[in-house]
């Protein structure tokens, strides 16, 4: 069955996507900690981000990057903060927390 993201994917459910190529998402996670947090997944459907191909996870973390870089200028923080957690949802993602204390990562 496909996961949650994969229907954020393809569109069968919305969400406030941020960032888009060709195989990498970034959207608004939507029970935020922070204002700006955001989620960022491969288009690639695969569990757990360790279980990713190494060539995906690299382009996962340079997507991501550049997704962090925009987050900071939209959002006034010390730090954009980067976690793996997938305890939730069994769709490989990392999320981006704007941060100023680390109480802002307190999930
Ligand atoms: P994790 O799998 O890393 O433990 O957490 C998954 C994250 O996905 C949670 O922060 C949760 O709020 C977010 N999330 C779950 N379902 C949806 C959804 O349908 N849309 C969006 N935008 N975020 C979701």
């Amino acid at each position: 069955m496909p996961s949650i993201f994969c229907k954020i994917i393809s569109r069968e459910i919305p969400a406030h996507i941020v960032a888009e190529n060709d195989d990498y998402l970034a959207f608004l996670d939507i029970n935020p900690l922070v204002e700006g947090h955001c989620l960022v997944i491969p288009k690639t459907e695969v569990d757990y981000i360790y279980d990713l191909s190494d060539d995906v996870l690299a382009g996962l973390h340079l997507f991501a990057k550049k997704v962090a870089l925009g987050l900071k200028k939209a959002i006034p923080c010390e730090r954009i903060g980067m976690s793996v957690i997938g305890l939730e949802v069994p769709h490989a993602h990392v999320h981006l927390i704007p941060m100023n204390t680390m109480d802002d990562m307190n999930f």
